[in-house]
């Protein structure tokens, strides 16, 4: 409804309803991942839908951020990170994937992975420049594109079959969706939602093809602690020819269970890192200080704190899948990252949409509708996320209801 002044400054004045709204948030909603933590709340339900950790964070690192802010580091660090931070994050490239990197010129701290992504992106696209994303995908990365100005090409993700038990993509349809205007290429893995881990095989296709077009890889690393079943990490950065075509973006969040500190970083070369840094600086300045400094303590944990993270999400993965499996869903075994994605067939219900309705007001469990996902919604009508970041009880609980759907 168009809204009338006839003041006296300006008679006649009509504000049409958009007239002060950017064309660009007409390309996306809100966060559906965010809206069902409220929904979970208002309906007393057991949040299984965003993925954060309901348990404490390590005592050390809490140590140390305590100490931090005794220790008066309240202002200001450095607006692309904190020296001991980025000297760690540096060290642990080095440790744990073999990458060299320069923690002078080559890494941006961030406000959370979430901003070094868009960073990243405003960074490095221009208007028309296309980005390619697997999809399902973490339902940041569209908006992310949108923003930035680029338009983003979605790949698919193939759900397993009996016979593969993966994750797979077609090797024709990703080359297809690569050409002239393909400006970067976004990746994550171990992956949210599907819980894929890339082998190298499959990072050297992607590899091949960024080289050939001149493509950038943006890889979300975030949940790169979280493997099981004897998977390995691989870093798109290590691989040959990419150390000079790859942004690397993890952050504390996920590896320290502290989502809410909002500590991340991107890992580029010096000329794209100078490019980040300007937009990162004049987005948010910096990230907070005294959490800069409780993230280099994090990031010199033993590797036995490691060994423990992913022993303890793998306990919690095999406690919730039989939960689900025996409620009716039919689950697709992730081997990294802390999410079950689901198949809903089995109960009949129009969608995801309408039956995660009926699962947080009737059931009492929060969980993410399969088509947050996917670009086409319908593509994710029939699958359901499931988050098991959470402590035993929690998953017991979510369990117990989730039975009720059995006499459907
Ligand atoms: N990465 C988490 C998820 O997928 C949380 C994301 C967020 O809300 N920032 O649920």
């Amino acid at each position: 409804m168009p809204v009338c002044y006839s003041g006296p400054i300006m008679a006649d004045v009509v504000i049409q309803p958009k007239h002060f709204l950017s064309d660009k948030v007409e390309h996306f909603t809100e966060s559906v991942i965010r809206e069902m933590t409220r929904q979970a709340m208002l309906h007393e339900a057991v949040n299984l839908a965003q993925g954060f950790p309901d348990f404490p964070a390590p005592a050390e690192i809490k140590r140390a951020a305590q100490e931090a802010v005794a220790a008066d580091l309240n202002q200001y660090a450095i607006t692309w990170g904190a020296k001991n931070l980025r000297n760690a994050i540096a060290r642990q490239m080095q440790e744990w994937q073999g990458i060299a990197v320069d923690p002078e010129t080559q890494i941006t701290v961030c406000c959370g992975s979430t901003e070094a992504m868009i960073s990243t992106l405003l960074a490095v696209c221009n208007k028309g420049d296309e980005v390619v994303i697997l999809e399902p995908f973490y339902e940041n990365y569209g908006p992310d594109a949108v923003l930035s100005g680029a338009k983003p090409v979605f790949v698919k993700l193939r759900p397993p079959t009996a016979a593969d038990g993966e994750w797979t993509f077609d090797e024709g349809e990703l080359r297809a969706a690569f050409h002239h205007q393909t400006k970067a290429v976004i990746l994550n893995t171990p992956n949210n939602p599907t819980g894929k881990v890339f082998t190298r095989a499959e990072l050297e296709l992607i590899r091949d093809l960024c080289v050939e077009f001149n493509v950038l890889a943006i890889t979300d690393e975030i949940y790169e602690h979280i493997l099981y079943d004897g998977t390995q990490h691989i870093s798109m950065a290590g691989l040959d020819g990419m150390s000079e075509r790859t942004v690397t973006i993890n952050g504390l969040s996920k590896s320290y269970s502290v989502t809410g500190w909002r500590v991340g970083w991107a890992v580029a070369p010096p000329m794209i890192t100078n490019a980040i840094r300007k937009v990162h600086d004049f987005l948010t300045v910096g990230a907070p200080a005294p959490l800069q400094e409780a993230g280099a303590a994090a990031l010199g944990l033993p590797r036995a704190y490691y060994e423990n993270l992913a022993a303890g999400y793998k306990a919690r993965r095999d406690r919730l899948m039989p939960a689900l499996s025996e409620a009716g869903f039919s689950c697709f075994r992730p081997r990294g990252a802390y999410y079950v994605m689901t198949d809903i067939s089995a109960f009949g219900f129009a969608d995801d949409v309408a039956f995660t309705k009926y699962l947080v007001k009737e059931i009492g469990v929060a969980a993410v509708p399969g088509s947050s996902f996917y670009n086409d919604p319908r593509d994710g009508a029939k699958q359901v996320r499931f988050a098991f970041c959470k402590r035993d009880a929690t998953l017991d609980e979510a369990g117990k209801r989730l039975k009720k759907l059995q006499n459907l």
